[in-house]
């Protein structure tokens, strides 16, 4: 697969590139006060999701097209790059409407080839970077598989998001890293960026820093964290998001030992 190897310019000058954000947008002030706070801790890329898929009926299910001209607004007021989730080649074209710098794919949808295939064919002839979550079931062929459809789409600006594997057994982690598989993509697609989401990985606050440890420790590329102005009383994901002071702490905490640096 014969990948571009920068994202987005201006981000990848040292390990982790992080993007951080709200699991969802809610409001107007919670998103750009957020995204003020990440941007003065020094985040360029910010991350929330529009669209978002939930287990059950009856939850949050995301503002909506609202929300991009939300993260238009922060792109001019903060300089960020502003990233979200698209499901369908619906979402991608309102995105692409919205200028969004970057898309990436959830896990549930990542689990979909039909799904990947429509988003593929609507991004044909689009340069955009696409970060594609592992699919929910450990099932690393369908995540290359994944990767793959976007690759032959010509999207060549590609990475990888570990997010852990779906359990019915969450003593510990909300989904196991079962790190061995994002290390097996890596040995077979070399010069892939590769990115971990703690958040969702641990689904609680206090394991981010140890996750974000063993993933540079593992020479991730970067790193994906749902940060939230006031995470206690989130619409999504409340329990697993921390505020860009707490970010900004665990992220000087880091030790980086690079290979290729
Ligand atoms: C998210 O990033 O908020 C999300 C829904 O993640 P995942 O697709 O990994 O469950
Ligand atoms: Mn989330």
């Amino acid at each position: 697969m014969e990948l571009e190897s920068i994202l987005l310019p201006g981000v990848e000058a040292k390990r982790p590139i992080v993007i951080a954000g709200p699991c969802s947008a809610e409001t107007e002030e919670q998103v750009m006060e957020t995204a003020k706070q990440l941007a003065s801790r020094g985040i360029k890329i910010f991350r929330a999701g529009i669209w978002k898929p939930r287990t059950k009926p009856g939850g949050f299910e995301g503002v909506g097209v609202e929300g991009l001209s939300w993260l238009q607004e922060i792109k001019k007021e903060t300089g960020m790059y502003v990233s979200t989730e698209v499901a369908t080649s619906k979402h991608v074209d309102e995105a692409l409407k919205h200028n969004i710098d970057l898309l990436w794919i959830g896990a549930r949808t990542s689990a979909n080839p039909f799904a990947v295939q429509e988003i593929a064919d609507s991004l044909r002839g689009v340069d955009i970077p696409v970060l594609i979550k592992n699919p929910v079931n450990p099932d690393l062929e369908l995540w290359i598989g994944a990767l793959e459809r976007l690759h032959n789409a010509g999207i060549k600006r590609l990475g990888a998001i570990h997010r852990g594997f779906s359990t019915y057994d969450k003593k510990i982690y909300r989904n196991l890293p079962q790190w061995h598989i994002p290390i097996e993509l890596r040995r077979r697609i070399p010069n892939l960026p590769i990115f971990c989401d703690p958040s969702h990985i641990g689904g609680k606050r206090e394991l981010i820093a140890p996750l974000c440890q063993q993933a540079m420790d593992l020479n991730f590329d970067g790193l994906i964290i749902e940060s939230h102005c006031n995470p206690d009383v989130a619409l999504s994901d409340a329990s697993q998001q921390v505020t860009p002071d707490i970010l900004d702490y665990i992220l000087n905490l880091l030790v980086i030992r690079n290979e290729t640096q």
